[in-house]
């Protein structure tokens, strides 16, 4: 379970608002979070990462605190166990994929398990600039899941995408974390996309948590 309070001043050149949100995330889990542009959705996301430092709060996975205000504790990213993936898949240009994926774990075994995973062994030696934006997202997905992180951030990853490949991803997504059994959160706009494969889902306006909703029984 990772278990969090955070509240954060937000600021805009037009406004200032409070992001404030406390959620129980359990583990397995794969939650989705949608709400409109400027709500606070990659923000929530950095926080979690630790790499936003929020005002006040905590997070607390297990029996780990990552964050407690009242302690001045702030675990720094690096020494948090989840992987993070953005919209603009951020791979090293000049490493081929599998390169890419052993600059995050020096473990080639662990590299060869991601690439049959993603379905990506075939292009493992291309470079970026020879990969098509879905399978950059898929590197870039294996890249963040070779440390084994128990949590894993996905900001938006199929924006830059097309229609008919976001769906196939986001269920080849779905299937890939249900494999790996880590806990993920899913920043999306698509309502289809949470329907059809998130477990949970966390309606974000102005930095509050407006509405939750679960597709468990
Ligand atoms: P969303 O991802 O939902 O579109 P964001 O989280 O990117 O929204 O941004 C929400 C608001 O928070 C924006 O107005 C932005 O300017 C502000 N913001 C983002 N990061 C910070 C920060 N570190 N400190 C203060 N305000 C921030
Ligand atoms: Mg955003």
């Amino acid at each position: 379970m990772t278990h969090f309070y955070l509240q954060k001043k937000l600021r805009s050149a037009s406004r200032t608002f409070e992001l404030e949100v406390e959620f129980a995330l359990r583990n397995g889990i794969f939650l989705g979070i949608s709400g409109p542009s400027g709500a606070g959705k990659s923000t929530l996301l950095r926080l979690l990462a630790g790499l936003v430092i929020p005002d006040s709060g905590f997070i607390r996975q297990g029996d780990h605190f990552w964050y407690n205000s009242s302690k001045k504790l702030h675990l720094p990213p690096q020494k948090r166990p989840l992987g993070f993936v953005f919209q603009d898949h951020a791979l090293f240009p000049h490493w081929t994929a599998r390169e890419n994926l052993l600059y995050a774990l020096p473990d080639p075994q662990r590299a060869d398990e991601l690439l049959a995973l993603t379905r990506m062994e075939a292009q493992a030696a291309q470079y970026p600039h020879e990969l098509s934006g879905g399978q950059k997202q898929r590197i870039a997905l294996a890249r963040a899941l070779m440390r084994k992180p128990e949590l894993i951030l996905l900001d938006e990853p199929f924006s830059a995408l097309d229609e008919d490949l976001r769906v196939n991803l986001g269920t080849e997504l779905a299937r890939i974390l249900k494999e790996t059994g880590v806990t993920a959160v899913l920043v999306t706009h698509s309502r289809a996309e949470i329907e059809s494969y998130c477990d949970e889902t966390l309606n974000l306006a102005s930095g509050r948590l407006v509405e939750t909703e679960t597709f468990l029984d």
